[in-house]
């Protein structure tokens, strides 16, 4: 038995492991853990949530928010113009715009996590896209700090996982680094959960079948980490919750049957449960907003609201109106998807299968309420104060 080194931080992430769905699971990692709540997400994806969570700040602070932005004259897709002239049949197809996806990532010179998702090939060209550098290391946001700029900066050895791998490989080359005693901190996502539940919904049979997955690996992975070091701290948190799609919607018509010209009116990007859009002539604005205020099934967020979201830019970055679909209902075609799916994630902020978790085997402090306050748990670990993190 070799010798044991002196204090291990891991910070494991289980995307979409939400307070509502952790509730249903009563016995994952029972016995260990020592204290968990539930914590406010951020509206928007994990395009907007994991950032904030490795940083501290909002995405109005970071600036990422969702993946595409209005921005023509900066669009990396200008050259894929001509792709417009094939048929939507082929491209829509799984495979093709897999391929599709890695070619114009390589070409674009992309290292962080790109999906073209179902945006329309004849629109890239209008659009920029938020997350092109890989958030996960030093120097990956826009603005700010995240915990790898300090790691890095303090020479702190660590593990973070690598998106481009499954949940099983990134649990062996953690135990690796654990076992090796490589490592003082991890920050360690795995994905199959959300995967999951966007196919199956929040309260399938699979899922127990799966968090009893992850209760063996972890317990494994924690057995590892105390027989390496005298002290282990953990914490087993996400970044959102998942609802139920009880019904599709149709937006994309309410908006087309207004009459208004495409790129020439107006610009709209259409996420799953949310419409950014950008207006071009001011003539319409009128009746976009006529359309979208009482509409049944959503509602335009006010910026007041989008401010106390910490989601309101002042370039309008993001667009010049936000309306948020009302919770399960799910945009249907969208530029994220041409199905419905049954479970989706980018609800209201307020909404109970909204709501993140967090558990460790340490009391989290009470003031800990909303996900970016995770890399506060971060900095404290690791003996750093929070003025290191000035913006
Ligand atoms: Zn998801």
């Amino acid at each position: 038995m070799h010798a044991k080194k002196d204090k291990l931080s891991l910070f494991l992430f289980i995307d979409a492991f939400g307070w509502e769905v952790a509730q249903r699971h009563p016995g994952f990692l029972e016995g260990l853990i020592q204290d968990s709540k539930p914590l406010e997400t951020i509206l928007g994806y994990s395009s907007a949530c994991d950032p904030s969570i490795i940083s501290g700040l909002t995405p109005a602070e970071h600036r990422l928010w969702s993946s595409f932005y209005y921005d023509p004259e900066g669009s990396p897709f200008k050259w894929t113009r001509p792709l417009r002239f094939l048929p939507n049949a082929v491209l829509q197809r799984g495979r093709v715009r897999n391929r599709m996806n890695k070619w114009i990532k390589g070409k674009c010179g992309f290292t962080g996590y790109f999906q073209l998702y179902s945006v329309p090939f004849e629109h890239l060209p209008l659009f920029n896209y938020a997350e092109q550098k890989r958030i996960w290391e030093p120097g990956g946001l826009p603005r700010g700090k995240t915990i790898f700029d300090l790691l890095a900066e303090k020479s702190i050895p660590y593990h973070v996982h690598d998106s481009d791998v499954a949940d099983d490989i990134r649990f062996e080359r953690l135990m690796a680094d654990i076992q090796n005693q490589r490592i003082d901190f991890a920050y360690c996502s795995f994905g199959r959960l959300d995967a999951l539940m966007h196919a199956v919904g929040n309260d399938h049979p699979d899922i127990g079948k799966l968090m009893h997955w992850y209760d063996g690996k972890l317990r494994a992975l924690l057995e590892a980490a105390e027989e390496n070091y005298h002290e282990v701290s953990w914490h087993v948190f996400t970044d959102h919750g998942m609802h139920n799609i009880a019904e599709g919607y149709d937006l994309i018509s309410d908006i087309e049957a207004l009459g208004l010209e495409w790129n020439k009116d107006y610009i709209a990007f259409y996420d799953s449960t949310m419409a950014r859009i950008w207006f071009l002539d001011e003539k319409a604005r009128a009746p976009i907003l006529e359309a979208l205020t009482n509409h049944p099934k959503g509602r335009i967020l006010p910026d007041k609201e989008l401010k106390e979201l910490g989601v309101y830019f002042e370039d309008h970055q993001y667009g010049d109106l936000v309306f948020l679909m009302n919770s399960g209902i799910q945009m249907v075609p969208s530029f994220m998807g041409a199905k419905a799916c049954k479970g989706m994630h980018g609800y209201h902020p307020s909404d109970a299968d909204s709501h993140a978790s967090i558990s460790s085997n340490r009391p989290i402090p009470p003031d800990i309420s909303r996900i970016n306050q995770i890399h506060g748990l971060m900095l404290t670990e690791l003996g750093l104060t929070k003025n290191v993190d000035a913006l």
